[in-house]
């Protein structure tokens, strides 16, 4: 699943936008959008580079070896 934003934690920092190797996500206008969903390679970065843990990403099965 791509990542989803709470964007109640979220307080519009853009290290995800920055960090995403694949531009799936974008900060404008002070709100963070998840612009291409289906881009997402789930690496996990913007969910471990968020200081808010705002960032939800549920992994594909076959990437967690099941
Ligand atoms: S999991 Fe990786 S590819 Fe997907 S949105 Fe986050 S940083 Fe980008
Ligand atoms: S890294 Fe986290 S707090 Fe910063 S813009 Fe992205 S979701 Fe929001």
């Amino acid at each position: 699943m791509p990542p989803v934003i709470d964007h109640e934690k979220c307080n519009a920092c853009g290290i995800c936008d920055a960090h995403c190797p694949l531009d799936v996500i974008f900060l404008q206008d002070n709100v963070v959008d998840v612009r291409y969903p289906y881009e997402c390679w789930h690496c996990g970065a913007c969910r471990q580079d968020c200081p808010r843990d705002a960032v939800r990403i549920e992994f594909p099965l076959i990437m967690l070896g099941a």
